[in-house]
């Protein structure tokens, strides 16, 4: 996953992206990049391995003069670590420039790949973003938004995007509206970012989402709006409001935290826990979840685990091992909350069951009576190929076996999951709309051909 952001028309247009990738951060921790151009033409770009603050932080973005700008922030995946494959990208072509930035994946970007490398062209990274760039150097379409719209045709998958053609900003979400993207104004200035979060950090107003299959051109005209593509299906990501998302941002039409806290009610009404002591979350994800829970079964919502903040991705573990001593280094238990109770914990999701086993090892040697698992998500049984990390099936736990034995490889006295039902009827606008193809194996699309390489990390741009 990524974060994407985009302003033009303000002289601090660096700064202000800076400002809106850093509250991006939680959309992808492995790289950033902002790229502007100036009054004059002059095309700057700064790009660095890590986080906004040590990568493109501080005064790095005086390097960056300018007021048209797009930045980006890339998820960690083990193996694609490289500098080649951060974003924005740019490329020089029939005497202007072409950049752009992505979130999403492209589940054809490998034969798209083949097609143009069979026509000479030649690629600087393994990302299926640089396929558009190509793309959209190839059209001759007289706007900016034509040439997008000329790019993208043929394109499948997920994409949220803010190109930067000339002068113009152009962003786009693909037909099936897979990945959040929103617009807002700032005095003059247009904005773009993934989720309103961003908006709010740099003081810009939400005009309105970017509806799916739509690509915006912002200029000194103002905007211009085209709808290209024939309409799709909606297959708005999910996992967005489960997890991915910040509970500050609106995305899809409505609230995350909001949302959070209505999974957790449903979450309390399918799976209660007749005689439990109290609520806990497993933080940051579940907190409102966990709230929500405790609201509905009127019992006390505390904070029995803590996260601890400064670890970051150094502490990233491609092994299991890694991972199981990541989950002591993560968290702790507060004793004096757990000790002789009974315990519902909640959290919004179980991949590996990694996260789960390490934490009721901690909170029964912190003294709980009875600990009972409660996930405000349902089962992850499959892959995801539009966006968001999840492994293969073979190590998800839930693909692999039935709630019943999960439990009791969780070691947990109880586990109850959200019904896919529950958790699509809490997300803003009720059930439909949703992609669940993780939770329920309805994937929209065919499997990319390239899920395997892309999962070992060659460098898909999610
Ligand atoms: P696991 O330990 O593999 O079962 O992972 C479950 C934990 O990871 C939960 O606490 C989730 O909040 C969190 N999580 C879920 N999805 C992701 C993801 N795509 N990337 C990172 N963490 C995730």
């Amino acid at each position: 996953m990524c974060g994407i952001f985009g302003i033009r028309g303000h002289p601090d247009a660096a700064a202000l992206t800076q400002l809106g990738l850093y509250s991006l951060q939680h959309r992808g921790q492995e790289s950033s990049g902002i790229f502007t151009v100036d009054g004059d033409g002059g095309l700057h770009l700064e790009r660095a391995m890590g986080l906004v603050s040590e990568g493109i932080g501080g005064n790095r973005i005086e390097l960056l003069p300018g007021a048209l700008a797009i930045g980006h922030t890339r998820y960690s995946t083990a193996g694609s670590s490289t500098l080649d494959n951060a974003q924005p990208i740019l490329a020089r072509s029939r005497g202007s420039h072409l950049a752009l930035a992505h979130n999403g994946n492209l589940v054809n970007a490998v034969e798209l790949r083949a097609e143009l490398e069979e026509t000479g062209a030649i690629f600087a990274s393994s990302m299926d973003s640089e396929v558009l760039l190509h793309r959209l150097a190839r059209s001759h379409a007289p706007t900016p938004e034509g040439r997008l719209a000329e790019a993208l045709a043929g394109v499948e998958g997920a994409y949220c995007l803010v190109v930067v053609i000339g002068d113009a900003l152009v962003v786009a979400r693909d037909p099936r509206g897979w990945r959040p993207l929103t617009i807002g104004r700032l005095g003059e200035a247009w904005v773009a970012a993934s989720e309103t979060c961003a908006l709010d950090i740099v003081g810009a107003t939400r005009v309105r989402d970017v509806e799916p299959g739509e690509i915006v051109r912002m200029d000194a005209s103002g905007i211009t709006s085209i709808a290209p593509f024939a309409p799709a299906a909606l297959k708005r990501c999910v996992f967005e409001h489960i997890y991915f998302a910040r509970p500050d941002s609106h995305v899809f039409g409505g609230s995350v935290d909001h949302t959070r806290r209505a999974l957790g009610r449903r979450l309390a009404q399918e799976h209660p826990v007749p005689g439990a002591d109290l609520v806990f979350a497993v933080p940051d994800s579940s907190n409102a979840a966990a709230l929500g829970y405790a609201e509905e079964a009127g019992l006390p919502f505390e904070f029995a685990l803590i996260r601890n903040h400064y670890i970051g991705r150094t502490f990233i573990q491609p092994t299991q091992a890694g991972r199981d001593a990541k989950v002591k280094v993560k968290y702790n238990a507060v004793h004096e909350l757990i000790d002789g109770r009974k315990v519902v914990m909640v959290d919004d999701s179980i991949v590996r069951g990694t996260t789960t086993r390490g934490l009721v090892q901690m909170v029964r040697h912190a003294g709980a009576r009875e600990v009972h698992m409660r996930v405000s998500s349902s089962p992850i049984t499959g892959p995801c190929y539009y966006g968001i990390d999840t492994p293969q099936r073979g190590e998800l736990i839930a693909a692999n076996y039935p709630v019943a034995e999960i439990g009791r490889q969780l070691g947990v006295d109880s586990l109850g999951y959200l019904s896919l039902e529950g958790m699509l009827s809490a997300t803003p606008g009720g059930p439909g709309g949703y992609c669940h193809a993780c939770f329920s194996g309805d994937y929209p699309t065919p499997p990319p051909s390239n899920s395997r390489r892309a999962r070992a990390g060659t460098g898909v741009a999610t």
